[in-house]
């Protein structure tokens, strides 16, 4: 469907990086949907690279598969869970995705032997990819990474003026995110750095409508005031985003700032009335719960939990819907050893995804504490093919079994590199190893049929086929299947011949699967294993 009256919302930002704008366009964008609006949302990165998916995560964060298959940015992840849907890899694109298809267009020979230039080529794509993406759309919200003044992001910038220049006024809105600092020797707010970046976009021809003032206190009415005064915008669109307790508040308290009232009035629209009633209620529950759980999270990139945000986010999701606080108590896989007390009190053990032999004996030694002692567990991608390794160690008595990941030349590998597989359009992949990285990934949403009456198919409402989404190359090996389910491992998960997801016989929750349940998982609708894990631990408390 085409919809030739999107409205254009571009979120960037100023003074410096890590302001929030991505929970800032997620809010937006939260209140535009709440509003009745059909709302999608796109991520600039201007960075060089293709893709994320091969950027370190000392370097990034956290790579988001969204369920086409893309390696995204992490706050594709934010505006999943705010908005309570899933996006596409079109949703996030990069400087280098855009050079790409310009120079893929001049080999061509689509330019007609022009000179290509960035102005208006480069930028002319931009505009193409943007509207291409808002499309069918009410609103597109538009967040530009990195800060106003970057070299990477004056294309973006350049095609943004232009759109409004296109467009008109109506459908094209600036919001600027910029920093309000405490300077605590002075005891005083100060603007003088928003005046700044704010005069950096002038002078490229954009004037932002609306201010988002971020600030550990809060403004004063005139400080406020000398802020729409010296950046020229009208007086109530001056937002202030103080410090919030949670992310989900952030939409509540721009509500209150009444950020919808300059949006509606800049765009010609009649005045917005979202209803918030039910994000209201799951907030309270995540500032003031009334029970609290423990939950044991055992990773190795504990200095960056940047990295594990979709799955510490689901966890708050499933909190927010038990009205429980889930405490995480962050266990440095290679810390532990098998005398380590640190096991002792805790409600649920979770091991995550991972990649590389680091760290991986001390998440062993936790499967086997959380299976010996009965405590719920759930183990996520590298966390099932661990699970599946212990089993073979400490239940079948094959102390070599391993995964070809860490061992390539393994007799025993219960934990392989397959050649080819079915992918999520029902054709065959043969995997390739011409990546320098080794290996093409599975990635993105694939079917799992659920084995009748298990652990996992009750977590899932008693469906029998679901779909959740993959990012991993290696496998659980069939060979091994029989020897494992004669000691009491239960395959509970499947698809097209791959195991999806084990369980145990003799344990109240023991619970792994292959996907990334957390990829799914939203404020309003919490994924179902997760939910269920947490449930689960609040059980043993
Ligand atoms: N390293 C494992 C693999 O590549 C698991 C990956 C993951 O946990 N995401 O299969």
């Amino acid at each position: 469907m085409q919809n030739h009256n999107t409205r254009y919302i571009f979120v960037t930002g100023g003074v410096l990086s890590s302001l929030g704008k991505g929970i800032t366009s997620s809010s937006i964008a939260t209140l535009l949907k709440h509003s009745g609006f059909e709302v999608s949302i796109l991520k600039i990165d201007p960075y060089i690279n293709l893709d994320p998916g091969t950027m370190s995560p000392l370097e990034h964060g956290e790579v988001f598969v969204t369920q086409d298959g893309a390696e995204t940015d992490l706050d594709i992840g934010h505006y999943e869970r705010f908005l309570n849907k899933s996006l596409e890899k079109k949703n996030n694109f990069t400087t280098g995705q855009i050079y790409l298809s310009v120079i893929e267009k001049e080999r061509r020979g689509e330019y007609l032997g022009k000179t290509i230039q960035i102005v208006p080529h480069i930028v002319d794509e931009i505009k193409h990819r943007i509207k291409s993406v808002g499309e069918g759309s009410d609103f597109l919200v538009v967040e530009l990474g990195g800060t106003v003044g970057d070299m990477e992001g004056m294309p973006y910038l350049e095609a943004m003026r232009e759109m409004k220049h296109e467009l008109g006024n109506e459908r094209v809105l600036s919001i600027h995110v910029t920093l309000v600092p405490y300077i605590k020797t002075a005891e005083e707010l100060k603007t003088k750095p928003t005046q700044h970046s704010v005069q950096e976009l002038r002078r490229i021809g954009i004037s932002p409508q609306i201010i988002v003032a971020r600030s550990e206190k809060p403004l004063s009415k005139e400080l406020k005031r000398k802020i729409a005064l010296s950046c020229d915008v009208a007086d109530d669109s001056v937002i202030v985003a103080e410090d919030a307790k949670s992310i989900y508040q952030v939409p509540l308290n721009f509500l209150q700032e009444d950020i919808l009232t300059p949006i509606a009035r800049n765009l010609s629209l009649p005045p917005l009335k979202p209803n918030m009633q039910e994000w209201d209620l799951l907030v309270k529950k995540i500032i003031s719960p009334t029970k609290s759980v423990k939950i044991g999270f055992v990773g190795k990139y504990l200095s960056l939990k940047e990295s594990y945000k979709s799955l510490t986010e689901a966890l708050i999701h499933a909190g927010a819907n038990l009205d429980a606080k889930v405490e995480i108590e962050w266990i440095d896989s290679e810390n532990l050893t098998s005398n380590s007390s640190i096991l002792q009190d805790l409600d649920g053990i979770l091991i995550p995804g991972g990649f590389g032999e680091r760290g991986v004996e001390g998440k062993i030694l936790a499967i086997q504490y959380a299976r010996e002692h009965n405590i719920p567990f759930l183990g996520i991608c590298l966390g099932m093919q661990l699970s599946i390794i212990e089993f073979a160690r400490n239940v079948l008595g094959i102390k070599e079994a391993t995964s070809s990941e860490f061992d390539s030349k393994t007799s025993y590998p219960f934990i392989y590199m397959i050649e080819d597989f079915i992918d999520q359009e029902g054709q065959k992949q043969i995997r390739t190893h011409t990546s320098p990285l080794g290996g093409t990934m599975r990635l993105g949403e694939y079917e799992c049929n659920l084995k009748e009456n298990s652990l996992l198919q009750k977590a899932y409402n008693n469906q029998k086929t679901i779909k959740e989404r993959h990012r991993h190359r290696y496998e659980a090996n069939p060979k091994y299947r029989s020897m494992l389910e004669e000691k009491g491992l239960i395959i509970s998960g499947e698809s097209n011949g791959l195991i999806e997801a084990i369980e145990l016989a003799n344990h109240p929750w023991f619970v792994a699967v292959q996907f990334h349940p957390e990829f799914t998982s939203r404020l309003q609708n919490p994924n179902p294993v997760i939910l269920e894990f947490v449930k689960q631990s609040l059980k043993k408390c």
